[in-house]
């Protein structure tokens, strides 16, 4: 499905330094988390509404879908989850309805704004005492080796400069026997889907974005970066490569998002 090919960083001929991509954008290397941050930081305070209006709140499903697979213990045992790229929560809250009284979940992610609206949202649902909110890069946790039972990113990974980066940091900060989850946007794999998710995520998505927030350019952004993200079968090979095991994922509504799931043995 994807309209560009997937751009892996390289030597800028000019500069010497190294390049990467933001969205359809080739840019230094060094520029790209603040540019992730910018955006992210324009879209804070809309972006719980931003998420049902662009995808029909089917986010919601895709997001049960992952806690489904992770079935956080529901008894009195402690349990420590990492969520990174946690934003404004969404994963946290879902966990912690379904997992038991002990459960604690670390919201990480670059961006204070997305943080700070998840920290409003935590007192108003009042898991206050049971979710922490820390500023850090999914590249470099600021937590100690072996920390966490389990690690979710979701819509987050393909933000990361490195990914390769941000999956070594997965695996160092889990517990032997720990458990990571990624939910992304992935690979269409319907025919005919594929036409019809382009042009509604070419045409309308910024539109809406613009609509809601008053600048499509984050949109434009979002929908450029989903295309550059590797397909499923490479990302399953990218999971394995960081040290996991038993790496397996599940497409949902027709590969538009997939949940890959691997082990810390
Ligand atoms: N996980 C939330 C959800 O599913 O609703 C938020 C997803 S939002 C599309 C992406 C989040 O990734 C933003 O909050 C952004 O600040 C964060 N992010 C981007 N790059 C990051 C990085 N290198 N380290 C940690 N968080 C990052």
């Amino acid at each position: 499905m994807s309209t560009t090919p997937h751009a892996d960083e390289t030597k800028s001929a000019e500069t010497g330094g190294s390049t990467t991509h933001f969205g359809f954008k080739t840019v230094p290397e060094a520029e790209k988390v603040k540019l992730v941050h910018d955006v992210f930081e324009q879209v804070a305070s809309r972006y719980d509404l931003m998420n049902d209006l662009m995808s029909g709140g089917l986010h919601r499903a895709w997001k049960q879908a992952l806690i489904d697979w992770l079935n956080p213990p529901r008894g009195p045992r402690a349990y420590a989850h990492i969520d990174v790229a946690g934003g404004t929560g969404d994963i946290a809250f879902r966990l912690l309805e379904r997992a038991g009284p002990n459960a604690h979940v670390t919201v990480c992610d670059i961006n204070s704004h997305m943080l700070g609206v998840g920290r409003d949202r935590a007192e108003a649902q009042q898991f206050a005492g049971r979710v922490e909110f820390a500023c850090g890069d999914a590249e470099t946790l600021p937590f100690p080796d072996r920390s966490f039972d389990s690690y979710t990113i979701a819509f987050g990974i393909r933000n990361v400069t490195h990914i390769e980066n941000a999956l070594a940091d997965a695996y160092r900060v889990l517990k032997p026997g720990g458990r990571f989850l990624c939910l992304e946007f992935s690979q269409v794999s319907v025919p005919g889907l594929d036409a019809i998710y382009d042009t509604y995520s070419f045409g309308a998505i910024p539109r809406i974005g613009k609509w809601v927030t008053g600048d499509g350019d984050p949109y434009q952004y979002l929908v450029e970066s989903i295309r550059r993200f590797p397909p499923q079968e490479r990302f399953k090979t990218m999971i394995e490569t960081a040290g996991f095991s038993r790496v397996q994922y599940r497409n949902f509504s027709g590969g538009i998002a997939a949940i890959h799931s691997g082990w810390r043995l």
